[in-house]
């Protein structure tokens, strides 16, 4: 609870004071105070805090309900009401704002630790939900269906904003061999340790995902193809250079291919743009793996 950081959204500065101390004084730290939903949006992108206590009626065009729905549904950050009005009408838009909690004032300063308390454990438990529906059990990188949404995204994003989206798409050669020679295990930790060099080795903002078996994909918002051709390269080299070892052997070393394409270069959308990565990661591995192979094939200018 100690490095627990809340944001106050409040009109009324003296009990928004109040709340802040009493907040303080238990170890929490306040952000932030806020009196309006607009204000409250700003603070949230600014410093993200990790809970929102929110009064009812508050300045500002929008009321603490339309303001927690927006902060739900663009944050995902806990959401309690602290309020006077217990009407059925609010109670019933209060429900449907995507909130952890309401508690009438006046309330006593125990109940609100605990509503706290509950609201950030409930939170957690969300958010560990949300990652396993997201992400592959075996190497913790996205899943095959997160990647394709998100490749949905980035080339609707690419289009309107302009610019490019690349997208690698990496195999791991003869993998199979590690399999038969050291068993299945030291195959997983070779895979494992592969993707974990790929998200050591990209940028934040980079999607790295397990597409499938040993095939892994990254994903480059606002970048070029040639900017992406020469990640890629990187990216082989480092791998390359791993001196992998499971169970106190030394395993061989590991290689991978690798095809970049870029959107809209090349492709006219997400599945096309995954298809030009994929032929040329087959290129790849045709003229002998352990390469990068940028897409040739580009989209008719009509
Ligand atoms: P290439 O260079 O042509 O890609 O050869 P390869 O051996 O890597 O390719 P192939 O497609 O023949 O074999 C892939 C193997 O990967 C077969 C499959 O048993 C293995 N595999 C797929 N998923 C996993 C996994 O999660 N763990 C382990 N240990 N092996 C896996
Ligand atoms: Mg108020
Ligand atoms: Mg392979
Ligand atoms: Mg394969």
């Amino acid at each position: 609870m100690e490095s627990v950081k809340i944001l106050i959204v409040e009109d009324e500065l003296l009990i928004a004071r109040d709340l802040s101390q009493k907040l303080k004084k238990q170890g929490l730290q306040v952000s932030k105070i806020v009196s309006s939903g607009q204000a409250a949006l700003q603070a949230i992108a600014e410093d993200r805090p990790d809970l929102v206590l929110m009064d009812v009626v508050i300045k500002g065009e929008k009321d603490g309900i339309d303001t927690a729905l927006a902060i739900h549904e663009q944050y995902g950050i806990p959401v309690l009401y602290l309020t006077a009005y217990a009407d059925d009408a609010t109670l019933q838009r209060a429900e449907k704002s995507g909130a952890y909690g309401y508690l009438l004032k006046p309330f006593k300063e125990r109940e609100l630790l605990t509503t706290i308390r509950i609201a950030l454990q409930k939170h957690q438990q969300v958010q560990e939900i949300e990652q396993q529906r997201i992400r592959d059990a075996l190497t913790g990188l996205l899943n095959r269906r997160y990647l394709e949404e998100a490749l949905q995204q980035e080339c609707r994003k690419a289009e309107r904003l302009a610019l490019p989206v690349s997208l690698i798409f990496i195999d791991i050669d003869h993998f199979k061999r590690f399999n038969d020679t050291y068993g299945h295990d030291a195959g997983d930790h070779v895979l494992t340790t592969v993707a974990h060099l790929l998200e050591q080795n990209v940028r934040q903002s980079d999607l790295v995902g397990r597409y499938g078996g040993e095939e892994l994909i990254v994903l480059l918002p606002n970048c070029p193809l040639d900017r992406a051709a020469v990640i890629a390269e990187g990216l082989r080299s480092e791998v390359s250079l791993l001196q992998p070892h499971f169970q106190g052997q030394f395993l061989d070393s590991i290689t991978i291919s690798l095809g970049v394409a870029s959107f809209p270069l090349q492709a006219e959308d997400a599945p096309s743009l995954v298809k030009a990565a994929d032929e040329a990661l087959y290129e790849a591995k045709r003229a002998g793996r352990n390469r990068v192979v940028v897409a040739q094939s580009s989209v008719p200018s009509t």
